[in-house]
């Protein structure tokens, strides 16, 4: 159920059809990510930021997914840094999370990625439209974790993130120009989603169930996007700061969470 609705395709962009064949093969990916992300969220860190040409300044989507998760690990009793781009960093900072210096990988019990570029097979790295980023990119680390056998989360909406090689077929079948943009980095577990950060409220939730108290009752989309926008946070396809992520608008991104938060109070009985 909670990956249906954040698989919701709401974009259009095909990972609709991704989805369904990745769970095919996968039904149980949002569970098992979850029973990963509870068993080892002690030292998290979450790692978020995704430059879009031409300008590359950082987009709207990702950093609210990230602030859910870091909330997420702290009320279950982890610690939790972040790894971003310095406008995001400053964007968030009014949300008190605590923001990683120079990254020493086997200090972590866990890393998740949520939309940050990952590699193609070329080595570079492509927006959705083919374009190639040129900004400094985070998935070394995601790459180096994967080496110490740290467990590592993903989550994308797009194919060109880090953590989307593991379905790179599809992502080459279903995307347009998938087989350009598709990255090769991979994970231990890959969330995909309808949009990034709904992939981050899913995690939240699932967790939610599992651990038997919603996580996301006070979770406030409006007030994070605002704090995104006044500090300069674009969204990835209107490519300027309003209050949307992927050319969504706030509503339906509110609506997702709400729908999110009533699953979980309905299966936990509230
Ligand atoms: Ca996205």
């Amino acid at each position: 159920m909670i990956a249906h609705i954040i698989n919701t395709d709401a974009g259009g962009r095909g990972i609709g059809r991704v989805y369904l064949e990745y769970r095919l093969s996968s039904f149980n990916f949002m569970e098992k990510a979850t029973e990963t992300f509870l068993d080892n969220l002690d030292k998290t860190l979450v790692i978020t930021g995704f430059p879009i040409p031409p300008s590359m300044v950082p987009e709207t989507d990702g950093p609210p997914g990230a602030l859910a998760l870091v909330r997420a690990v702290e009320d279950l009793g982890g610690s939790a840094e972040v790894l971003s781009y310095p406008e995001v960093l400053e964007a968030i900072k009014g949300f008190g999370v605590s923001v990683a210096g120079d990254v020493e990988v086997s200090n972590y019990s866990l890393i998740i990625a949520i939309e940050t570029p990952g590699r193609a097979s070329d080595g570079k790295y492509y927006s959705m439209s083919g374009t190639e980023i040129i900004r400094g990119a985070f998935d070394g680390i995601f790459l180096e974790a994967r080496e110490y056998g740290i467990p590592t989360i993903a989550i994308g909406d797009g194919g060109n993130e880090a953590g989307m090689g593991n379905i790179r077929g599809l992502i080459e079948r279903y995307i347009p120009l998938g087989r350009k943009i598709a990255s090769v980095v991979g994970a231990d577990h890959l969330i995909t989603s309808g949009v990034s950060n709904w992939g981050a409220y899913g995690l939240v939730a699932q967790a939610s169930l599992m651990a038997g108290r919603n996580l996301l009752l006070d979770w406030d989309e409006r007030k994070v996007l605002t704090a995104l926008k006044a500090g300069g946070i674009i969204d990835g396809v209107r490519k300027r700061a309003c209050l949307s992520v992927d050319g969504i608008g706030l509503e339906v991104h509110e609506k997702i969470v709400e729908l999110l938060k009533t699953v979980v109070n309905d299966a936990l009985g509230d």
